[in-house]
């Protein structure tokens, strides 16, 4: 018995058994781009769900945030969906939801800052059309449970207007994505085409950008609401674990790690925290083969 403890023996064959349902059938286990090579073990792609800053709830702090993004600046290839990615470091997308007004406020600078690009997720019922005479307290106060209530989000304007939009756009430094129309849980709605339809079209009119990423309001779906999703658009993100092994996600859904309310900048990135994204990426993995094997035996 020397040399091992039962802990390592027990994790070992955990991680053997994990690797062969990997191999099973599912073609998310092995990144094309470099054939032959697997990344067990190893975290590839992250991906991070963010809201609000400087705000009551789904909020960072603007000291905490600046922090987080020299953090990741120098630890981390950021990717936005599409791009390929680096072999030799672990690769982050981060996705801010909802375009709220304090993404153009105190996100955009700090993006601008430290030169990092991300996905900002835009419900376009929300947005109107300038907000330039309605002070920036006024339109950063608005309480989170608030911010989408018909006699709020149209009188206070909590959320970036499409003037603003457009200005981030032309940086370059933002990927937009359809978060739907109206931003409904989607599993209690009839018309979700509309929402896809609807959601992609209005922005790409007004902002004169290609929408091609999907995210999930509240993360929430069903295998018939991802195929609509996955016929409208080429990358989906709902949340649970952040760690990914390629954009196709799992049954090409990509799961985001929530990222609001960091206690500091970096502990989201410790060993352990990537190592339970990873344990959870491998309950989704086995879920989703699981559901494939019931849907071709009945
Ligand atoms: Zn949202």
């Amino acid at each position: 018995m020397s040399g091992y403890s039962f802990g390592k023996i027990t994790l070992r064959h955990l991680n053997l058994l994990r690797d062969s349902v990997y191999f099973s059938d599912y073609r998310g286990c092995v990144r094309p781009e470099y054939p032959g090579i697997h990344f067990f073990g190893a975290c590839v792609l992250l991906c991070c769900m963010y809201h609000r800053v400087e705000a009551d709830k789904l909020s960072n702090s603007l000291p905490i945030l600046e922090r987080h993004f020299e953090y990741i600046r120098q630890n981390f290839q950021v990717v936005v969906p599409g791009e390929v990615l680096a072999a030799d470091m672990v690769n982050l997308c981060m996705v801010f939801d909802d375009a709220s007004y304090s993404f153009y406020s105190y996100v955009f600078p700090l993006m601008q800052k430290f030169g990092i690009r991300v996905v900002l997720a835009v419900a376009p019922k929300f947005i109107i059309e300038s907000a330039g005479h309605i002070p920036s307290s006024r339109r950063l106060g608005v309480p989170t449970d608030e911010l989408m209530l018909d006699d709020r989000f149209a009188v206070d304007a909590p959320f970036c207007s499409w003037q603003e939009l457009s200005e981030i756009c032309a940086s370059g430094f933002v990927t937009i994505a359809s978060h739907s129309f109206s931003h409904p849980n989607l599993l209690r709605f009839q018309d979700t085409e509309d929402e896809l339809v609807r959601s992609k079209k209005t922005l790409e009119e007004n902002l004169r950008c290609k929408v091609d990423s999907f995210v999930y309001p509240y993360g929430q779906f069903n295998r018939l609401i991802a195929e609509r999703v996955r016929s409208r658009y080429k990358y989906s993100f709902a949340i649970g674990a952040g760690d990914n092994v390629s954009w196709d996600g799992v049954g090409g859904i990509l799961f985001r790690a929530p990222a609001d309310d960091l206690k500091d900048p970096v502990s989201i990135f410790s060993k352990w925290n990537l190592r339970k994204y990873e344990i959870l990426r491998s309950r989704l993995f086995v879920k989703k083969w699981l559901m494939d094997r019931r849907s071709s035996i009945t």
